[in-house]
């Protein structure tokens, strides 16, 4: 079965808490994912294979550490995806970018698929997938088998808000990807969003409602 992460460093937890906060201004909200995606990032990534390249520093010749081979393509599930991607991309901004667009069915909470473009050379790199929210998983499931049908094999989820639910279900269709979260929530509501939670995360995010 897929490894769940919570990265609970002090630090996501209070932006986090702040996040929650439904006083908290659009821009704040926005900052805060943002912050939150560079420390999440500094997690999701530790395991990267190093090589030793030669390098010339202005005292000495050296072999160095950099990060080995093709190196990363992050997907945003749209539309939330995007407030991490940002942060992402601020510490990995020669990674390559994939988006996929789903919307939940509001009857049946069923992903639909509406947009997918993804780099040719996915499969070569690894594959993070970014969703602050992992609810129903059902959107996350969808996604998933996506960027495994354009040939992803090593591949990561990431989100700030996951409920028991959620990861059940991405668990289950998918057990070869890891899961990392800043929060495992309560349980979800009738209407499938995640309990305490944060509320529509693509709503705070962008200002829609
Ligand atoms: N999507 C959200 O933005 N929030 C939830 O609580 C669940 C799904």
């Amino acid at each position: 079965m897929a490894k769940v992460t919570v990265i609970d460093h002090p630090m996501i937890q209070h932006k986090l808490t702040i996040m929650r906060d439904k006083e908290t201004s659009i821009a704040g909200f926005r900052r805060l994912l943002r912050e939150i995606a560079h420390l999440m990032c500094y997690e999701v990534t530790r395991d990267l294979e190093l090589e030793m390249i030669p390098i010339e520093t202005p005292l000495a010749k050296i072999d160095a550490p950099a990060i080995k081979g093709k190196k990363l393509v992050f997907a945003s599930i749209l539309r939330a995806g995007n407030g991490l991607l940002d942060g992402m991309l601020d510490l990995i901004p020669s990674a390559r970018v994939g988006h996929v667009g789903l919307y939940r069915d509001p009857h049946t909470l069923e992903a639909i698929e509406y947009y997918c473009k993804l780099p040719l050379d996915i499969g070569e790199r690894l594959a993070v997938v970014l969703d602050p929210m992992l609810a129903t998983g059902h959107s996350a499931v969808a996604a998933l088998d996506r960027i495994k049908d354009r040939g992803a094999r090593a591949i990561k989820f990431v989100c700030l808000v996951a409920a028991p639910e959620g990861i059940k279900t991405l668990q289950e269709a998918h057990p070869d990807v890891p899961i990392y979260a800043a929060a495992i929530d309560s349980h979800l509501n009738d209407h499938g969003y995640i309990v305490p939670g944060l509320g529509d995360a693509g709503d705070r995010l962008f200002g829609t409602k």
